[in-house]
């Protein structure tokens, strides 16, 4: 069993490397920026209440995002391993995430965190914002604050997988193949 958290700033290939991750691991994919996407799109209680915050550039509250995670983990007890996308983004959503595994008896095996300068993301994800639909990768306001966000709430997650040795750092520009064996490295030496 093999549980990744990937991590990163918006923007920074989450999502594009998760896919690759998945192939090669046999992992289920769980990114909580797409269940919120899905629930917004069918127009759901849940989905009406994320595009509250997202279209702010803001964090779901963290009970509300916990829930819907443990509803997926639950959904899926077959699954191989995990690739957590997206989630922990708090101290507090790390916690319950540690809980909800250690209940499975499981555990996180590596946070993987793509490291990419803030300017670079603003590019980024404003040139994203041109196909993507996604309302919070048009407008460059929202898009600092979604950075502000994770420097003062998110980054310390990292923090907190360090002191028990499972989090790697990894150059986050290059081709993607390029980072993509830049991650199955530090996944492939756990
Ligand atoms: P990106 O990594 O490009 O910001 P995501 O799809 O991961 O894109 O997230 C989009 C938005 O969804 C976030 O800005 C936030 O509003 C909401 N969101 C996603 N994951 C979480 C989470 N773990 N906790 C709180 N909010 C979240």
């Amino acid at each position: 069993m093999l549980n990744i958290i990937l991590f990163g700033p918006p923007g920074s290939g989450k999502g594009t490397q998760a896919a690759k991750l998945v192939e090669k691991y046999h992992l289920l994919h769980i990114s909580t920026g797409d269940l919120f996407r899905y629930e917004m799109g069918n127009n759901t209680p849940l989905g009406l209440l994320a595009k509250e915050y997202m279209s702010k550039g803001q964090l779901v509250p963290d009970e509300v995002t916990i829930g819907m995670l443990k509803n997926k983990l639950e959904a899926h007890p077959e699954a191989q391993g995990h690739i957590f996308d997206g989630f922990p983004r708090t101290i507090t959503q790390a916690q319950a995430l540690d809980q909800l595994l250690t209940e499975k008896n499981q555990t996180i095996n590596a946070l993987v965190a793509l490291d990419v300068d803030d300017e670079e993301i603003v590019k980024r994800i404003l040139l994203r914002g041109q196909t993507s639909g996604r309302p919070d990768d048009n407008d460059e306001s929202i898009v600092k604050n979604r950075i502000n966000v994770y420097n003062d709430e998110t980054k310390p997650v990292f923090d907190y997988y360090t002191t028990s040795g499972k989090a790697f750092k990894v150059h986050g520009i290059g081709t993607v193949e390029e980072i993509f064996n830049r991650l199955c490295e530090s996944i492939d030496s756990i």
